[in-house]
């Protein structure tokens, strides 16, 4: 399939690239680096290769969300959404962006949030998880009530956020311990991202911000084989479930999910028949996967043509109102 859109597509700039140096082979950590850090040359070419008309790049991960020091946050917020910027601006027919936001300080962030979309033209932002405050132990996610009010900013500003994932922090996950393989893309990102999306779902985020949409990759982080289940246990235990409706409503009617490096045609299904293909978009998690691999999977999966283009193109272009 040509002219494809893609949403998860990542770069780093010289203050952000030693994060994913963990995420590699130390004999693959050249290549990523270089794939990381080079935002128009063979980025723009793999992207043609694999039939990918459009991107939306982000930040690696941690990224922002794991800068301890607040001032240093939005500064290498402000920083990367100029790099970026600079590029967009350059490549407008193939190149968009999500801003990167220091959510340490909700104020800093709701501003630089305003700049990115109103002045620099990007089409959304993205979070990498909860964000370390102060120090590197003290962790906050966004439900908490601070955030109340950078919420209502985004929701006025009519643009989707992608949760994005990160590695929960050792002193808290202890059951990784000794099972390193286990962390990162394996499970850890999956459990520790699922879980942020469901504490936002369910303490009301989307009761005072309708509009509000949630992306979430990799297939919807495991939530889309289990949101019957959720229902079903909190309808007859909800044990204090403060949200107005169930979380399959909020699943259905505040979140999209991509499929980022999780290219499965039987698990692509099983979300079409929870979500329907209107919810659901492309996107890969360049240069952590490939273009190539990615439509060698996606152009050919057994869907009907329609879903196809509504996956792969249509869907991105009405949430982002791209033409
Ligand atoms: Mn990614």
């Amino acid at each position: 399939m040509k002219n494809k859109i893609a949403l998860e597509e990542h770069f780093a700039i010289d203050l952000t690239i030693d994060q994913s140096k963990i995420y590699s082979l130390p004999e693959v950590w050249a290549r990523l680096k270089a794939n990381l850090l080079d935002i128009e040359q063979q980025r723009l070419e793999r992207m043609d290769a694999g039939g990918t008309a459009f991107s939306i790049l982000s930040l690696n991960s941690p990224g922002t969300q794991g800068i301890p020091n607040v001032k240093e946050a939005v500064d290498v917020a402000r920083r990367a959404n100029d790099v970026l910027a600079e590029h967009v601006t350059r490549h407008p027919t193939k190149l968009g962006g999500f801003a990167a936001l220091p959510m340490q300080d909700p104020e800093a962030a709701a501003r630089e949030l305003e700049r990115c979309i109103k002045k620099l033209g990007f089409h959304g932002f993205m979070v990498n998880g909860f964000s370390q405050v102060g120090n590197a132990e003290t962790v906050v996610y966004y439900d908490a009530p601070q955030f109340n009010d950078f919420w209502s900013t985004a929701n006025a500003l009519g643009k989707p956020f992608y949760m994005h994932p990160r590695d929960p922090l050792p002193s808290r996950e202890p059951i990784y311990d000794g099972f390193p393989w286990l962390t990162a893309a394996t499970w850890a990102f999956t459990m520790e991202t699922s879980i942020h999306a469901l504490r936002l779902m369910s303490t009301g985020l989307f009761d005072r911000n309708p509009k509000l949409q949630m992306i979430l990759g990799h297939l919807g982080e495991c939530i889309p084989f289990n949101i019957w289940r959720i229902d079903n246990i909190m309808q007859k235990a909800p044990r204090g479930y403060p949200g107005k409706r169930t979380m399959g409503e909020y699943f259905r009617e505040n979140v999209y999910v991509t499929t980022s490096g999780n290219f499965r045609t039987p698990s692509l299904l099983s979300t079409m028949l929870e979500l329907s293909s209107d919810r659901i978009l492309y996107a890969v998690d360049y240069p952590f996967e490939s273009f190539e691999e990615a439509a060698q999977w996606f152009d050919h999966c057994e869907i009907s043509e329609n879903d196809r283009k509504k996956i792969g193109r249509e869907n991105a272009q009405q949430l982002f109102s791209l033409s």
